[in-house]
């Protein structure tokens, strides 16, 4: 099929665009793989990971690391950027060393964990079909095949406990034991806080002969991050000062996050150059955060399990109703209700409670707890985002979509039984 451009409208667009200043050198160093040269602020980390993984260079094997600290805080680039040093030093003395990274929230079970490390031994195994026991014996003989010393980064690692358990740290933790020829060390990153109680006292001992904590960013050191790379992301003088600011101003109040700093950042560049702008403004930050926000909501709707969907198109139906502030009770009934038209069977009370709490932590629902007076305390709950937004996630959801013609019917009795 020939498209026929008639009316001249991708013309226009694209003089535009060309027309317009340049706002953007180069976009990929905002993006959240991009390794900066340097890593600001983070010095005393960067130095304890380096004196921690240096006795490598005098070839002994050198302790397990154990870093965490929230998303954004520049674990990840750290880590990247010290190993990489090593590696280099080391082939500069002829240290055998093999440094494997996993993403392991990426890579999600045991099994690819396993056959990314073989990979980078260069042994070979099947996508999958063997036993968890197999491919870790695989791995094992591969790795003392030969004398070296193998550091492996399990990035994002209390995704992958969560979900799966420690079994693939207990064994790892282990290792030394069995090998001959090589030696072994973890460098277990996590964004989690609280990550420790998901593990067994032994592994956790094991793991955290170091600990690393990288605290979030406050808004000055945001800001000197930001500056440094906008000099590379950015053409001169586009972004103004005051923009920087409160980028960094956003990203301190959400948590010290320096991802979203930058993706603030790019989206706001996006926005400057889409509207043809010659500098990136405030407004443009403003309206990227905006822009972020809403994407981050809708992605965390799409995402939940069912039964945390149905819990918030319950208090969604609720608040059609004109009942803003449901008690846990309230949702229950409309969640089990919603359950039967789909033939699900319901989670217990309890359970709904559970999810309900998860929501509020994420903040899809907001709960709060009311006062009645000598009746007790009761918790009450509403949506924590726009209704619009709801309906946009779930008029694209199958499951969900199939409640749209018993939804009338539900309010109906749903506010009768409330007058
Ligand atoms: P984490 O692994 O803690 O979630 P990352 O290491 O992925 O965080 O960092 C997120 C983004 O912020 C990356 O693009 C990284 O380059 C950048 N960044 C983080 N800390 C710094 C820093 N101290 N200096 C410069 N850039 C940083
Ligand atoms: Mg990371």
């Amino acid at each position: 099929m020939i498209i026929v451009d008639e009316t001249g409208v991708l013309d226009n667009v694209f003089d535009q665009f060309l027309k317009s200043t340049p706002i953007f050198r180069n976009r990929d160093v905002l993006r959240h793989d991009y390794i900066p040269e340097k890593l600001l602020h983070r010095e005393e980390q960067i130095r304890f990971l380096g004196e921690t993984v240096a006795p490598v260079l005098k070839n002994a094997r050198c302790s397990n690391v154990f870093i965490y600290g929230k998303t954004g805080t520049g674990k990840t680039a750290a880590t990247k950027y010290v190993l990489g040093k090593l590696i280099s030093r080391a082939r500069g003395l002829g240290v055998p060393i093999n440094v494997c990274y996993v993403n392991c929230r990426l890579t999600g079970t045991e099994y690819r964990v396993f056959s990314t490390l073989c990979q980078a031994l260069n042994v070979r195994v099947p996508f999958t079909g063997l036993a968890v026991g197999e491919i870790f014996d695989r791995f094992k003989n591969g790795l003392d095949s030969n004398a070296r010393f193998f550091i492996i980064v399990l990035d994002e690692i209390d995704a992958l406990i969560k979900t799966r358990g420690d079994v693939l740290l207990y064994e790892l933790t282990r290792m030394n034991e069995t090998l001959c020829n090589s030696r072994v060390s973890v460098v277990g990153i996590s964004n989690d806080l609280r990550f420790k109680e998901f593990l067994e006292p032994r592994v956790v001992s094991s793991l955290s002969e170091e600990e690393i904590v990288f605290k979030p960013y406050d808004a000055a050191e945001l800001q000197d991050i930001l500056f440094d790379r906008a000099r590379l992301a950015f053409c001169d003088n586009v972004l103004l000062d005051g923009a920087v600011g409160l980028c960094a101003a956003f990203a301190a109040a959400e948590h010290g996050d320096a991802r979203r700093a930058l993706d603030l950042l790019r989206v706001a560049g996006e926005l400057a150059e889409r509207g043809g702008a010659a500098s990136i403004t405030e407004d443009h930050i403003r309206r990227a955060e905006k822009r972020i926000e809403h994407d981050r909501i809708l992605e965390a709707l799409k995402n939940l399990p069912l039964h945390s969907k149905l819990v918030v198109c319950g208090v969604y139906l609720l608040g059609k109703a004109k009942i803003s502030y449901a008690a846990t009770g309230d949702i229950y009934e409309i969640y089990r209700e919603l359950c039967n038209e789909l033939a699900l069977s319901p989670l217990t009370q309890r359970r709904v409670s559970g999810l309900i709490n998860e929501l509020d932590v994420i903040g899809l629902l907001n709960a709060r707890i009311v006062s009645m007076g000598r009746y007790g305390r009761t918790k009450k709950i509403r949506l924590g985002i726009g209704r619009s937004l709801i309906r946009e996630v779930f008029t694209n959801d199958d499951r969900i979509e199939r409640l749209s013609d018993y939804i009338p019917a539900c309010l109906a009795e749903i506010s009768g039984s409330r007058n």
